[in-house]
């Protein structure tokens, strides 16, 4: 692994990432879907994104790089290396945010592969393979449901027929959303799905609290926890408010609570690693003089451990049958993504690049799903974090310096190089 980059010749790339350049890119960037709070609403296969890729497109051709498109709309910028026999070096991640997003999730992970690439160039060396910038779409998960739907498809996770017939609350479907991207970028050519690279590196920024805490730059990410997700469904008896006698009914909404109740009580533990959570909670028909038909909602469990995350999700159905009382109880289970450790060989390179460029690091695991798990799937990958202000994501108010913005792409570009170099 060290071959091509002894610890002597780490930095000849990180010094020339230009952290003014990075950081004025995005806050350009964070110009399409600007909200008045400073965040962005940029959401996937919107127009405010297809401006924003536009913009993106434009800086990779003054750059030289060559853009090009995928079936779900992935965008990827190519710098060709000397060997194009090979397959590609991806770096990445998406350039989507949530309805109250901020300016860095997941776009830092965009432009700081772009500033990489800047640096490697001004270097004057070429890596031996291609590295490919790329832009998944459609991560957040916020329209449609799930999220990562380009990387998930890019890597054979998902087939893009399940993809294109999911429509958001609005009945729009991903088909005619991405009809819609296409089109507006006739000019880029489209590659086919099912390329598989090198390696995947992504950078991003930690959406917790951990790096500001431990005052550390860098965190080299050990894994992703595990998460399932389900959809409860609980059907009682639609019935007057006024003339139903509470003794007869079957109100799914007083099941629903008990059924909350229970769960709350048995997925505790007090260590505090388990992540349970219930986000979504519809009642219908949702009128005030109405005892409910029908209560649908949503669970969101993760773990770091394959064996309690598989125990804890098995025990959801069992604990919703028992408290439903009077009610019809249906679970649905959407989704089952384990636990994932990346390669220690790449970790190590990051550790050894950090250390090199004197900026302090620490391994960190991931409490949030990215493309990367997916990438993870098919060729080596890793992660880099930088810290946000007090941890805070998915929020107008996320924050992050232009200090720990250059440091990451500076890491980022000499394992990029140096990733694009190895065996
Ligand atoms: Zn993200």
């Amino acid at each position: 692994m060290a071959a091509q980059h002894a610890t002597g010749a780490i930095g000849r790339i990180a010094r020339h990432v230009n952290g003014e350049r990075l950081w004025n890119r995005l806050m350009a960037l964070a110009k399409f879907g600007a909200l008045p709070n400073g965040g962005v609403n940029r959401q996937a296969l919107s127009d405010e994104e297809i401006s924003a890729r536009v913009q993106i497109v434009r800086w990779a051709h003054a750059i030289g790089l060559e853009a090009s498109t995928d079936p779900v709309a992935n965008l990827f910028l190519r710098f060709g290396g000397a060997d194009a026999s090979l397959p590609p070096v991806l770096i990445g991640s998406h350039i989507d945010s949530q309805p109250t997003g901020g300016k860095f999730d997941g776009a830092f992970g965009v432009l700081a592969p772009l500033e990489s690439i800047e640096a490697i160039a001004a270097s004057g060396m070429r890596p031996r393979r291609t590295i490919d910038v790329v832009a998944w779409m459609y991560e957040e998960g916020s329209r449609y449901a799930p999220g990562m739907m380009g990387s998930a498809v890019y890597s054979g996770a998902r087939k893009i027929e399940d993809i294109l017939s999911v429509r958001d609350k609005a009945g729009i479907s991903v088909e005619s959303e991405l009809k819609k991207v296409l089109s507006a970028e006739p000019r880029l050519p489209q590659r086919q799905l099912g390329a598989k690279p090198a390696a995947f590196l992504e950078a991003h920024i930690e959406q917790g609290p951990i790096l500001q805490n431990e005052k550390k730059t860098i965190g080299i990410v050990t894994g992703i926890q595990g998460k399932r997700t389900f959809r409860i469904q609980v059907d009682g008896e639609e019935n007057h408010a006024g003339t139903a006698p509470r003794s007869v009914r079957r109100d799914p909404l007083v099941s629903a609570v008990n059924i909350v109740h229970a769960l709350q009580e048995k997925m505790w533990d007090r260590e505090d690693i388990v992540r349970f959570t219930i986000g979504m909670f519809n009642v219908s028909p949702n009128a005030p003089s109405v005892v409910p038909a029908r209560v649908i909602f949503s669970i969101d469990l993760r773990h770091p451990d394959t064996r309690q995350l598989r125990d804890l999700g098995d025990r959801i159905e069992p604990i919703c049958k028992r408290a439903a009382l009077k009610c019809d109880v249906t679970v649905t289970e959407l989704l089952h993504d384990p636990p994932l450790e990346f390669p220690s060989g790449l970790r190590g390179r990051l550790t050894q690049i950090s250390e090199a460029l004197g900026i302090p690091h620490m391994d960190i695991s991931s409490g949030a799903g990215h493309d990367a798990r997916y990438l993870h799937y098919i060729c080596p990958t890793a992660m880099i974090f930088i810290p946000c202000k007090d941890g805070i994501s998915h929020n107008e108010a996320e924050s992050a310096t232009k200090e720990d913005i250059a440091a990451g792409a500076r890491v980022l570009a000499e394992a990029a190089f140096a990733t694009a170099n190895a065996d």
